[in-house]
């Protein structure tokens, strides 16, 4: 999957990002108000990050079991119990690739329950092991229209943090510096958009699997310098791709959104499963979580409520078939693929009558594979790869036959 080459400079970016980050530390959701703690002057740390890390790793395995007999449950969040598995266990996947002894200590805890109830578990466990501070943003959840009333809401927990914050910090924020770091923010999701709209363009020059690779600055590094230049970079050379019509996948056939969060574990083979079968995943949901056309530098505070409390996973299910809906029109896809990740429902849309709904809207069909996140004990590689090739065998058919019809 190094068939860019920007992910040569990732690479050596997140090497700077774990290996130079001191204190002030703020861990945080990634979804969360990321903004204020760089602009208090905190570092910060992303235990989802982590968590993607422990399943790209493939070493989830050794420690989810640990968190269960720690009172952890089997089907809660895989990140949630690789992580506190890792933590108990005193191992780090970063040891290995960077030479890091241990994650590193918080002096604030942030989470944003936008996303789901399971990160207040989550970071409250490392806020009794570290007695550390933790400030929860608990938003109006799964809503179909975010109103004046819920972004003042969230914007007065928003104040709240700040004052934490600043106590911590033992100075108050500049708000000159949150206006820097809201553009920056800004500047680096636009960026973000404008590299995964890129695969509008047939033959698609990235793929959902490149997307999950390359989002890591969105995430870990938003709201700063090096995130905006970064995907600078990458769109510079995806533009090129587009220019010298050079696809991802060779000989692309059809075209694929998928719905749901990666197989952190099966990265690489599913994007080989779908490479060998000319299919691109052009577009996800997941991917474009981390794009946030509302931030308004202008308006930190009120723009970034809004901005992190209208995300696909925080919507009603009316809003999140518009959503999906838009972006099957505008990349122009075959059908939809749902990963039913078994220990995040949250993330798993494919239960209260989704797919039927996408496929009555836009006549396109869908279909739905059991997997998880991190935790592989919930995927079968070979009852995915029989559905998956399947599903795509029956849309080439489709197409083959349209098309047929269309020259009579
Ligand atoms: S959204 Fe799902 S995967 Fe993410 S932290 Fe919550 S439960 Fe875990």
């Amino acid at each position: 999957m190094a068939r860019l080459k920007s992910q040569q400079t990732l690479k050596s970016i997140l090497h700077d990002y774990f290996t130079g980050m001191k204190s002030p530390i703020a861990w945080c959701t990634s979804a969360g108000p990321v903004e204020i703690l760089r602009a208090l002057g905190f570092e910060v740390y992303f235990p989802e990050n982590h968590g993607a890390l422990l399943g790209a790793s493939r070493t989830a395995e050794k420690y989810i079991p640990r968190a269960h007999q720690a009172g952890y449950d089997s089907e809660i969040c895989s990140y949630l119990t690789a992580d506190i598995g890792a933590w108990l266990m005193k191992e780090t996947p970063l040891t290995h690739v960077y030479g890091i002894k241990s994650i590193p200590t918080p002096d604030l805890i942030v989470y944003n329950t936008n996303q789901c109830r399971e990160v207040s578990e989550w970071f409250n466990f490392f806020g009794r092991e570290y007695d550390c501070p933790v400030v929860g943003i608990y938003p109006p959840r799964y809503l179909e229209k975010v109103s004046q009333a819920d972004v003042e809401n969230v914007v007065a927990q928003l104040k709240n943090l700040i004052s934490i914050g600043e106590k911590i910090i033992g100075k108050p924020l500049e708000n000159e510096k949150l206006t820097e770091i809201m553009m920056l923010s800004f500047e680096g999701s636009s960026l973000w958009k404008k590299v995964l709209e890129t695969s509008i363009h047939s033959p698609a020059p990235l793929t959902y699997f490149d997307g999950c690779i390359l989002m890591a600055p969105i995430v870990v590094l938003r709201g700063t310098k090096i995130c905006v230049d970064f995907y600078s970079e990458v769109l510079a050379e995806l533009e090129d791709l587009v220019v010298k019509n050079e696809g991802a996948v060779q000989g692309e056939k059809v075209r694929i959104y998928w719905e749901g969060m990666p197989v952190w574990g099966r990265l690489r083979s599913l994007a080989e499963l779908f490479a060998q079968n000319h299919t691109a995943v052009v577009v996800s949901t997941y991917c474009n979580s981390w794009i946030f056309d509302a931030f308004d530098p202008q308006k930190p505070l009120e723009s970034m409520a809004y901005a992190y409390t209208q995300i696909f996973i925080n919507r009603g299910e009316n809003s999140k078939l518009k959503m999906i809906k838009k972006l099957i029109e505008l990349f122009k896809v075959d059908g939809v693929v749902f990963h039913d990740s078994k220990t995040c429902f949250n993330n798993a849309n494919n239960r209260f009558g989704l797919p039927k709904r996408i496929t009555d809207a836009t006549g396109i069909d869908t279909i739905s594979f059991d997997g998880d996140l991190v935790d592989l004990r919930f995927f079968s590689d070979g009852q995915t790869r029989t559905k998956l090739e399947t599903f795509i065998e029956q849309i080439k058919y489709k197409k083959q036959a349209k098309y047929s019809l269309s020259h009579d």
